[in-house]
């Protein structure tokens, strides 16, 4: 058995100290620290930083150079654990608009790896599948040679490896599609490069959208005559929104007020891409050239092409604009994330019984030790 001493502890709610975090794979207790006694344990001396839960990223499409599309197990071995050094120990690889074939290779890769044993990194919840059932005047990086109109069968057929995909409710077909996924409750419906109106919006959610694909990018903005799918996804307290809060693809002046808007329905994401962990230049994202500069990746036309954002940057980013306690921060890219997908009973915050996926931090957040299923992870 092991335990963490030492530490600011994180829980849902509150941050404790003087407290022991005890676990082996799954968390045992959290016990008062005078009650440790240290020669019956594997003791990690957390040193005053934050002990806080594994983050939980649910969109993140690449990272160090590979792309959750490409379908190779080695690539999302070597995504995973780049990932767990910035804290994320669960996730969900996310495909983009690509040929029907490419994507359901992908998904066969990301069975094959999910099924392993070994600890190889964060671990893979199941697929984020964003396109190809889009609006094409919303499509922002994604191919629109591929886009597809809406079909609940491919994604129910798959349900087995997928968590959540994303659907414009406005498309021809969409809402028989949204209806036959709800009804099947295994994968998890977001609206997301949508044209949609409020209304088309709020008849997506009617039939079964609970979820928001990078809320403000690629889709109808927040006005006050047409509060477009922005106002909808606001609106609707049975709605998630992901959130990009890398301070580029959002205005940071605009988080407090999501954040007042969603409360604990707020999740952050990181819509990473392969350029992620990678120096600047030239990059691709379902087969475009992507040029990056710091935090911006962009098409040739200025389009913006994901993120390079890491998601304890993420963390940090929302704990400064916001005034959201620091155990809400982690919420957002933990908990929350986790409850959206249907994962809450297993990952995402530091309660008895769920896995021991634990991260040991600074006050700035910056990641010293990632904890996965209750072995420290050493890549
Ligand atoms: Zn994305």
């Amino acid at each position: 058995m092991k335990c963490i001493i030492n530490g600011r502890i994180v829980l849902p709610d509150s941050i404790v100290t003087g407290m022991a975090l005890v676990f082996d794979e799954t968390i045992k207790a959290i016990i008062p620290q005078c009650e440790i006694k240290a020669e019956e344990y594997d003791v990690i001396d957390a040193k005053g930083n934050l002990v806080a839960p594994g983050l939980v990223d649910i969109h993140i499409h690449g990272y160090l150079g590979e792309d959750a599309s490409d379908g190779n197990s080695e690539g999302l071995k070597k995504m995973a654990a780049g990932i767990a050094k910035n804290g994320v120990t669960s996730w969900c690889p996310t495909t983009m608009t690509m040929a029907k074939e490419v994507i359901s290779k992908a998904f066969d890769t990301a069975r094959e790896v999910k099924a392993e044993k070994e600890c190889y990194g964060a671990k893979i919840l199941g697929i984020n599948c964003e396109g190809p059932f889009i609006n094409p005047s919303k499509k922002g990086a994604q191919p629109e040679e591929f886009i597809l109109p809406p079909e609940g069968e491919f994604i129910v057929d798959n349900a087995d490896i997928l968590k959540l995909f994303t659907v414009a409710p406005e498309m021809d077909g969409a809402l028989d599609c949204i209806k036959k996924v709800y009804e099947d409750g295994r994968v998890l419906a977001s609206m997301g490069h949508t044209g949609a109106s409020f209304d088309e919006a709020n008849a997506g959610i009617e039939a079964g959208v609970r979820h928001t694909t990078h809320l403000f990018n690629a889709m109808t903005a927040l006005q006050h005559r047409n509060p477009g799918v922005v106002g909808a996804a606001l609106s609707d307290e049975r709605v998630s929104c992901e959130l990009i809060a890398d301070t580029f693809h959002v205005n940071p002046g605009l988080y407090k007020l999501v954040a007042k808007a969603k409360g604990d329905k707020l999740c952050l994401i990181t819509d990473c891409m392969r350029a992620g962990g990678m120096e600047d230049g030239d990059y691709t994202l379902g087969g475009q050239h992507v040029i990056k500069t710091g935090i911006q990746c962009l098409l040739e036309d200025g389009t913006i092409a994901g993120s390079v954002l890491k998601l304890n940057e993420a963390v940090r980013n929302l704990r400064d604009y916001t005034d959201l306690s620091l155990a809400e921060v982690f919420a957002c890219a933990s908990l929350n994330p986790a409850k959206a997908i249907g994962e809450d009973d297993k990952v995402g915050s530091l309660e008895v019984g769920k896995c021991a996926d634990i991260i040991i931090c600074d006050d700035d957040i910056n990641v010293l030790t990632t904890i996965i299923d209750g072995a420290v992870f050493k890549s």
